[in-house]
């Protein structure tokens, strides 16, 4: 595995690789990696000859009074961990690499990134796509792999992916979970251990509703309500949002029918946490 910093470099590692015909694939991250990570690297692994992970904590997707300053960062071991599973190249760029002075170009998709997570954020999905759009112009990927934890960020992504013709293809793999069912996320080192025990009621309520879901509600509110109950037990946890919508264009609906996505994304002590599932619902 080789680490590189320079985005001349970078580019110059991808052209030889394309001319070479191998297959590139990217894992867009910003380290401190967990088997969420991990996961995708190995997908990456599967499907490219050139398994490409970009490390970069991206100022512009984090709002004023975010955790930029506070995001975990650990170079070495995420090295470590990139090698063992399977990475050709390590590419961490520096914020003067990413946006030099003068830097004044962004991109942004509308109305997917206006709900759920785009309400409690304003801002952080045109840092998304415009940092992605950088690195895919960066790394010239064929296959770029993201994780369903973020299913908005993927379906941005994808948006943003069809609207500029980018000549990729995008993947999406499933939420790793800690064994009580928490999404794994470099958040979670936020949590005190009396609040990382609140956790345990978030994935639960989403496997509920999708009892609820088999046991034939279809009544989005109803299905809802309950999740919202649920985790009002939980003292310390404060709801951002508990939404059910239209698993492609993340339109609120009231009947589920179709692919449908249940999404939330709840306060616990410094950390936001946000989980999902995807159903597929027949009528
Ligand atoms: P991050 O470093 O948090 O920006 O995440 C980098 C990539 O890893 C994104 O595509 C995330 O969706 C994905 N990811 C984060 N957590 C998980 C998880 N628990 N399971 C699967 N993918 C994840």
């Amino acid at each position: 595995m080789i680490t590189i910093e320079g985005i001349t470099q970078m580019r110059g590692v991808s052209r030889k690789a394309r001319e070479e015909g191998k297959l590139i694939a990217l894992v867009p991250t910003m380290g401190f990696f967990h088997e969420g990570h991990l996961s995708l690297i190995r997908k990456a692994r599967k499907v490219g000859d050139l398994v490409v992970v970009s490390s970069f904590v991206n100022p512009s997707q984090f709002g004023p009074g975010e955790d930029y300053g506070a995001y975990p960062r650990e170079p070495e071991r995420d090295r470590t961990l990139a090698e063992e599973n399977g990475t050709d190249v390590l590419f961490s760029p520096s914020i003067e690499e990413m946006y030099p002075q003068g830097y004044s170009t962004w991109v942004e998709v509308e109305g997917l990134t206006e709900v759920l997570c785009g309400r409690s954020r304003p801002g952080h999905f045109r840092g998304v796509t415009t940092v992605v759009t950088k690195l895919f112009h960066i790394v010239q990927p064929h296959y770029a792999i993201f994780g369903q934890k973020d299913y908005q960020q993927a379906q941005v992504i994808k948006r943003m992916v069809d609207d500029l013709n980018f000549d990729l293809r995008i993947l999406v793999e499933p939420t790793v979970r800690e064994p009580d069912g928490l999404a794994m996320s470099s958040r979670n080192l936020y949590l005190t251990p009396a609040e990382r025990k609140d956790t345990v009621i978030l994935y639960p309520s989403l496997l509920r509703a999708q009892e609820l879901v088999q046991e034939g509600e279809r009544d989005a509110g109803r299905i809802s309500d309950m999740i919202r109950k649920m985790i009002a037990d939980v003292e310390r946890a404060e709801i951002d949002y508990v939404s059910i919508v239209d698993g492609e264009n993340l339109r609120p609906i009231s009947q589920l029918k179709g692919k449908v996505l249940i999404a939330l994304a709840v306060k616990i002590g410094k950390a936001r946490l946000i989980d999902n599932i995807l159903l597929s619902v027949d009528e």
